[in-house]
């Protein structure tokens, strides 16, 4: 022990002139998705940079001086360095680099809130899954050069850094960030100086600092409220991601919500839009809301301006990831606001669906205030639709305002440098143009086999080098000994990459099933024992610290991994992050997903594996129900949602053991005189050439451009022309039709005819008792349809009746109904209310049929 205490100082080097633009490529968030950047600094100090966790910024704050000058007189060094700031310079000049129309006019602005964002591992503000959309999302605005600016938190902790101890335990350790280290800086008000901008909680202000980061073309602002002047409970508000209570919970949604629109306003940005990235951040609709009141509007027309201008996405149908808070809780926080807002405690708290015994929920906040909503794929949106039908009460869940996007991800972020180099030579360089172009993809095909197989296996390599340094460091620093290591590293070579390797990596919640390979040991154990052809399951992914049963996984996989019969065909790798992420997701050759049908709302990861030709074996839930078409992997249809759980897990196991044994595993080793297996490489290619264009994150963005932010941009000026009077007049007429719906009745005026001739017609005439409406109220409308065996066919002709004569309380509509097909039809009549100033034709959730 040395005496005396440790003072610690940095020392910086300087940047030497003729590398200073080093500093600049540190500072914008391109080089998370430019790999040529990542690899100029890493060529510098591989050890360091690795030291650094891939962090440019704290790289060259720690590199000797002496390298750096080095490389500054190293024309090899330099030139590298050029061609990665002209290629930066390219992105940042050119207007845009794809050339698709996009529904959106000039002094639009999107601005997109969520609470975590994935861009690298090197900013650690996100969690899994969502975050890493968002960071694609925003990835992807940048690329299309969209007015888009986004909104978060900057945490002093994010997500946790995981180990696995001798019994599997998972350890999860917290470190502080140091914002010096980040690619942020102070964002600046429209005087240039620092923006500060303050939010009420009860009995106080606290202040909140605003960020700036920059992703390419994108700003993104981060809200911190670490400030000396604030209490000390204040300045931890937003201590950790997801930490704390549910105070905490409350005060970190506030600050992301109303702090965000504030934050925004201080910039003088003026969105047109506002997407509401899953509900943390719903209480900026109350915010914009208050906003709006202050300025002179009623509640009712404030609320329709700001709803017919924000967009709504809801990522899971689990419960628990839906956020809600006690009544007494919420009133506390916004008993001020609905003062402000001059409506009734009762009428606040229905908008997030609180009363009756029931919490405020977030969703329910959400949905309240926006009018375009939307699942993350086609079985979410109606799994969606069908769990908040009551939000519509009188609304079939086929025809409810929610709609669907399915996810997307950032192809130039997760599609590995080889891949990329390949694509140049054999593409050329325009199939970064051609991201979302179905028909360009099929030159995939015309790839010479050897070519693409060298790919795959030079990504394998590379990741079972990464699996087994961490297999190795978590061995050995568990006490383990050096020859079961190398038992249980027998099958991860990176000279013989010739092992099926079967990759699963995610968050371990409990609906994921990362053990349903277990189901059936006998079988396992029968399978894994052919010594010609082996098999090596790799796992990876980190549970919630709260979340028991997700960590049981963990131990479960690690125990079984360590039974004799399996050593060395199951690993348990720890520290999943996004930099082992990308390395599994590009070097395994088939990627395992098992999730209870129809939980897994989209997920993404399957998609990161079937742009780098490793092959899908899924549920077919989520993305994978619209990814797989027969040719592109392998799909286990899941077993009917009746049966219960354990018999869920028996069939699904089954079918996947089936799948395994009868197709992955022979297909595999049916090798051809170069050593790969031909049918593998075509369902690989075919993996590609299918879902690399329909699953890009350009896709997805380009689908809330033309679905959501250019229509919710035209609502925003429509509503908000002249005096607000659209939105007056829509809330008005809102208010009347409520109160007079419950009376509003369809009677049937002739007697049906019960067989007609082709070419001949028959006509329909109703009575509508308006109580009170006017007849341009209302609409009334036939469905006509094909009788099929549940009802009526799902093709249906809409019709719309005429209204006649008003009399006394009643309004005539007639029709002359001239079928233009042969056989037993169906016809139903329904009237629901209609104003042209709707956003969505049954936002009101009101319908009433004969
Ligand atoms: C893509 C990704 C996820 C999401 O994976 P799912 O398959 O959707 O569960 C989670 N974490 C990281 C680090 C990822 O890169």
């Amino acid at each position: 022990m040395h005496p005396g205490t440790p003072f610690v100082i940095e020392v910086n080097p300087h940047i030497p002139p003729r590398l200073s633009r080093l500093t600049e490529l540190a500072d914008n968030l391109w080089y998370s998705w430019d790999q040529p950047t990542r690899t100029l600094f890493a060529r510098l100090h591989s050890g360091l940079w690795d030291k650094v966790k891939h962090n440019p910024k704290a790289f060259l704050k720690r590199v000797d001086e002496d390298r750096l000058n080095e490389a500054a007189d190293d024309h090899i060094f330099r030139g590298n360095y050029n061609r990665v700031l002209s290629a930066f310079d390219t992105y940042m000049r050119e207007p845009q680099c794809l050339d698709m129309p996009l529904d959106l006019k000039p002094g639009d602005l999107i601005a997109y809130f969520c609470a975590e964002f994935g861009f690298h591992e090197s900013f650690p503000v996100y969690s899994g899954g969502l975050g890493i959309l968002a960071g694609d999302h925003c990835k992807s605005a940048s690329d299309l050069r969209l007015p888009f600016v986004a909104v978060g938190l900057l945490y002093r902790q994010g997500y946790f850094s995981q180990r696995i101890d001798s019994d599997g335990h998972q350890i999860a350790t917290y470190t502080d960030s140091d914002f010096e280290d980040l690619p942020i800086h102070p964002a600046l008000n429209e005087e240039g100086k620092e923006l500060c901008i303050t939010i009420e909680l009860p009995g106080r202000k606290v202040a909140v600092k605003v960020w700036e980061v920059y992703v390419g073309h994108v700003r993104l602002y981060l809200l911190d409220t670490d400030l000396p002047g604030n209490r000390p409970e204040d300045r931890d508000i937003t201590h950790q991601l997801y930490g704390g209570d549910r105070s905490t919970r409350i005060q970190q949604e506030i600050v992301l919500g109303v702090g965000g629109a504030r934050a925004l306003e201080q910039l003088g940005l003026k969105p047109t839009v506002f997407h509401i990235n899953e509900g943390h951040a719903a209480f900026l609709i109350v915010e914009r809301i208050r906003r709006k009141v202050k300025a002179g509007l009623s509640f009712h027309a404030a609320l329709e301006v700001v709803a017919a201008s924000t967009v709504f996405t809801t990522h899971t149908p689990v419960p628990a990831g839906h956020d809600h808070f006690a009544e007494d809780m919420i009133w506390d926080y916004f008993r001020e606001v609905c003062n402000d807002l001059g409506i009734p405690r009762e009428e606040f708290l229905k908008l997030g669906g609180a009363g009756y015994g029931k919490e405020f929920n977030m969703t329910r906040l959400a949905l309240s205030g926006s009018r375009y909503h939307n699942g993350v794929s086609r079985i979410h949106g109606t799994v969606s639709s069908r769990i908040l039908s009551d939000m519509w009460p009188q609304i079939r869940p086929e025809e409810s305002p929610m709609d669907y996007i399915t996810n997307g991800v950032h192809v130039p972020t997760f599609l590995a440098e080889v891949w990329q180099d390949l694509f140049d030579q054999q593409l050329g360089y325009e199939w970064r143009r051609h991201r979302t172009d179905v028909a360009f993809w099929e030159k995939v095909a015309d790839i010479p086999d050897h070519l693409f197989w060298s790919a795959h296996q030079t990504l394998k390599s590379k990741m079972l080098h990464s699996v087994r340094s961490l297999v190795a460091n978590q061995h050995l620093r568990n006490y383990g000994s050096v020859a079961r290591l190398e038992r249980m590293l027998k099958f991860t070579n990176p000279l013989d990459p010739n092992v099926l390797t079967i990759g699963f990596a995610r968050r371990f919640a409990t609906y994921k099933r990362a053990t349903l390979l277990f189901e059936n040991m006998d079988w396992l154990r029968t399978t894994l024992k052919d010594a010609d052809r082996p098999v090596l399951f790799i796992f990876a992914g980190k549970a919630h610290p709260a979340d028991k049963p997700g960590q049981e996984l963990i131990r479960r996989i690690y125990e079984v991994s360590h039974w004799p019969e399996f050593e060395g065909n199951l690993l348990m790798v720890e520290a999943y992050n996004l930099s082992l992420a990308r390395r599994l997701v590009s070097g395994c050759d088939v990627w395992l997903n098992t999730p209870i049908y129809p939980l897994e709302a989209s997920g993404t990861s399957g998609i990161k594996a079937a742009m780098n030709g490793v092959i899908n074996l899924s549920i077919t839930d989520g993305w994978w129900d619209e990814g797989y078409d027969g040719s592109n992997g392998w799909a286990i249809k899941p077993t009917p949602e009746s049966f219960d759980d354990t018999r869920r897990d028996q069939e699904d196991s089954r079918d996947l053991y089936e799948l395994l044994q009868d197709q992955v595993i022979p297909m595999y080793y049916r090798r051809n005189e170069l050593g790969f297996s031909s049918e593998w490489v075509r369902m690989a290619k075919r993996s590609i050439i299918t879902l690399l264009p329909s699953f890009s994150s350009t896709r997805m963005v380009m689908e809330y451009v033309n679905k959501f932010y250019g229509p919710a941009s035209r609502q925003w000026r429509r509503y908000s022309g002249g005096i607000f009077n659209v939105a007056h007049d829509l809330a008005t007429w809102k208010v009347k039709v409520r109160q007079a719906w419950h009376g509003v009745r369809l009677n049937r005026l002739n007697e049906p005819e019960k067989r007609i001739l082709f070419g001949k017609s028959t006509p329909l005439a109703v009575a509508v008792t308006l109580n009170g409406l006017a007849p341009e109220d209302i609409r009334v409308e036939v469905l006509v349809g094909r009788a099929s065996k549940n009802g009526q066919d799902k093709n249906l002709q809409i019709l719309t009746m005429k209204p006649g004569k008003v009399e006394g309380r009643e309004c005539l509509f007639h029709l002359e109904l001239n079928p233009q097909m042969c056989g037993k039809l169906l016809y139903r009549l329904r009237v629901y209310p209609y104003h042209e100033s709707l956003t969505h034709p049954f936002e009101m959730g009101l319908m009433v049929w004969l």
